[in-house]
């Protein structure tokens, strides 16, 4: 069963082609403050009522970044490592089709779980528009060389956590130089996370991969980490400092540890080993909102996933707007700064855990533009 309340969601789409074998649904969540953004997930499994409770999720993430859009999500119904990469591009075109009654008008869809940029080349191509979908490939454009895809490959996100962090040192009084950092996970976001820090003059001591955690608290070479990790394909052929089991990172004793890997890395068994003064959760869920609340009891902050990991969907605005990689980087960190700073004060100020801060300004804002949202309806994602 789908869960409905006053604020979505307002359309469930559902489309089959059984000419190509695709079968897929859109659930547009809210659209009062614009279009509903969210990814194409492409699972086995994928069900209306998971990406229902994804859409909610995105509804409170495009209003907390304070962005014209609603909040939406989409899946296909395939296992991409049992179809041909040809099988794949006529089912995603198949879909892009059977869903133009309400993309680009009332969703604008955009890359997840197995969907990459030239999934979008195809989404988008197929669909015929050029706004139908974000993280589309840079060669992508609406005139040669203007208006272009942007790719997440460009880092969007791991540079919004790191800004998302500096606020909160900032708020601290804390100085980024020689503050000590632990990252989990070192793909797309833990990677540019961690070049950012290391560039602000932070020590990154700790970072961790699937196949181990690599820890120096001398501080690691990141630009070496990072050639490392390309070539070897694992931190832990780093050379230098001490490897460990993947897990252990919870336990690091730096400053501030960066969660950019697994959902559910901090459990209730291992929440009381966490060292760090701050958490910024680069990764979806890397704990309950429960765990979140207790390290809040404990004097320490965590920086929701919906704030501090916004950097990608603010990316994807500023690609539907048309803007070059320059400014799409300056969009995410004047957003990244603003949204952080307000979700911290108003912790602050009442007391409660930010991720309480954050849901109600970003309910407050779908709230003001929405007729039939009420207020006394909690809010979940
Ligand atoms: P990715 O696939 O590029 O990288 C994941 C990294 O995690 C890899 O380095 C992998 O080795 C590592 N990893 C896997 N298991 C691990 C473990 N047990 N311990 C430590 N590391 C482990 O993924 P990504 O795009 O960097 O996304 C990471 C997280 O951030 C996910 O939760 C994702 O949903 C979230 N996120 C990503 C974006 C984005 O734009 N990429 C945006 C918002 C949220």
């Amino acid at each position: 069963m789908v869960e409905f309340d006053s604020f979505g969601p307002e359309k469930i789409f559902e489309v089959y082609n059984a000419k190509v074998g695709m079968h897929g649904f859109v659930v547009v969540d809210n659209t009062a403050l614009g279009p509903g953004k969210g990814g194409i997930r492409m699972t086995p499994t994928v069900s209306i009522q998971e990406v229902s409770r994804l859409a909610r999720a995105m509804t409170w993430k495009c209003a907390l970044a304070d962005l014209p859009f609603g909040g939406a999500k989409s899946g296909i119904i395939a296992d991409d490592r049992q179809i041909s990469p040809q099988r794949k591009q006529e089912i995603i075109r198949a879909f892009a089709e059977a869903i133009r009654p309400v993309c680009p008008k009332y969703y604008i869809a955009g890359p997840d779980m197995n969907m990459a940029e030239e999934d979008m080349r195809t989404f988008a191509q197929a669909n015929g528009s050029w706004k139908s979908c974000t993280g589309k490939p840079a060669d992508l454009c609406v005139r040669p060389g203007e208006k272009c895809g942007i790719p997440h490959e460009y880092g969007s996100t791991g540079f919004g956590v790191f800004h998302a962090a500096r606020v909160a040192l900032e708020q601290a009084g804390k100085d980024m130089r020689g503050t000590t950092v632990a990252i989990e996970g070192m793909g797309n976001v833990g990677t540019f996370a961690a070049k950012y820090f290391s560039e602000a003059g932070a020590r990154v001591i700790a970072a961790s991969d699937s196949r181990g955690l690599l820890v120096d608290p001398r501080g690691l070479d990141v630009p070496k980490l990072l050639q490392v990790k390309q070539k070897a394909g694992t931190v832990t052929q780093y050379g230098a400092g001490k490897v460990l089991p993947s897990k252990d990172i919870v336990g690091v004793q730096a400053d501030v540890l960066v969660t950019a890997a697994v959902p559910d890395l901090i459990t209730a068994h291992n929440v009381d080993q966490v060292r760090a003064k701050l958490v910024v959760e680069g990764s979806n869920i890397p704990m309950t909102p429960e765990l979140e609340g207790h390290l809040h009891q404990k004097g320490i902050l965590v920086v929701p996933d919906f704030v501090a990991n916004a950097g990608g969907v603010i990316s994807s605005y500023a690609e539907y707007r048309g803007q070059n990689p320059q400014q799409m980087f300056k969009l995410v960190e004047r957003k990244i700064t603003a949204n952080t700073a307000i979700v911290l004060e108003r912790s602050q100020k009442r007391g409660t855990k930010p991720r309480d801060a954050a849901l109600e300004i970003a309910r407050d804002r779908v709230i003001r533009k929405c007729k039939t949202c009420r207020i006394d309806l909690p809010a979940s994602g």
